[in-house]
């Protein structure tokens, strides 16, 4: 099964995907992990991508088209994979439309990820992390018995710098711009679903499972 996770940031692509992942049994492939993860590794990937990174503007095609190619290639690829995260241009998607491991295994399904921008706002700005175990926590939703303090290792919850709300506000300006209209460019192609997650996100995760069993079944 080869996948592709559309939405909005904060539109619970990451959280579904983990719930895909153990389902299917695919590699998530999350880009913003990926660049997050060089970042604390100090490498030269993870220095070109920073800046642009925390000020909410998309790391240039070019770095991300060869990151993902090279990501893909890989030999769990084989079987399936799980996108989350790109394409995030009209660029990026052509180019993964030509990458060697479409050939065999084209497209099953592209899920667009439907929720409204206020809750959007809300979710990412109110959302935090443990930076020792990486537990994840929301100062509206998923509070931790101890404010600012991870329920399972004592740790102080951190804020990713891109989660601020000046910067989410030009994140999803960024994504109005750049990535939406990748909706229509998959829609055309027949691949596109959409899937509302304004509710919970087990919720979703049936509605999504439902409609890939139904296209497995049909193909
Ligand atoms: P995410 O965790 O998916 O919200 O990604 C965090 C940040 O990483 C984004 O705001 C971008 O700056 C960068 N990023 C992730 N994926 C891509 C991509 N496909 N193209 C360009 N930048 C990306």
């Amino acid at each position: 099964m080869q996948l592709i996770l559309l939405g909005p940031p904060g539109s619970g692509k990451g959280t579904l995907a983990a719930d895909l992942e153990e389902l299917y049994r695919i590699p998530h492939i999350s880009t913003g992990d990926i660049f997050r993860r060089n970042i604390r590794e100090k490498t030269a990937l993870g220095q070109e991508a920073e800046a642009y990174i925390n000020s909410g503007d998309l790391v240039p095609d070019t770095v991300t088209i060869a990151m993902v190619d090279a990501r893909l290639a890989q030999d769990d690829c084989r079987q399936g994979f799980l996108l989350d995260g790109f394409p995030r241009t009209l660029v990026q998607a052509d180019a993964l439309g030509r990458m060697p491991v479409l050939r065999n295994q084209p497209l099953t399904a592209v899920l667009n990820l439907v929720v409204r921008d206020e809750t959007i706002i809300k979710r990412l700005s109110g959302r935090r992390m443990c930076p020792k175990c990486g537990r994840g926590y929301n100062i509206h939703s998923q509070k931790p018995a101890v404010a600012g303090i991870c329920d399972d290792c004592q740790a102080a919850l951190t804020q990713r710098a891109d989660d601020q709300e000046e910067t989410v506000l030009k994140r999803l300006q960024t994504y109005k711009e750049q990535t939406e209209p990748l909706i229509a460019y998959y829609r055309e192609q027949g691949l596109l679903f959409d899937a509302d997650n304004e509710g919970t996100i087990e919720a979703c995760f049936q509605a999504v499972r439902q409609l890939l069993d139904d296209r497995l079944s049909r193909s």
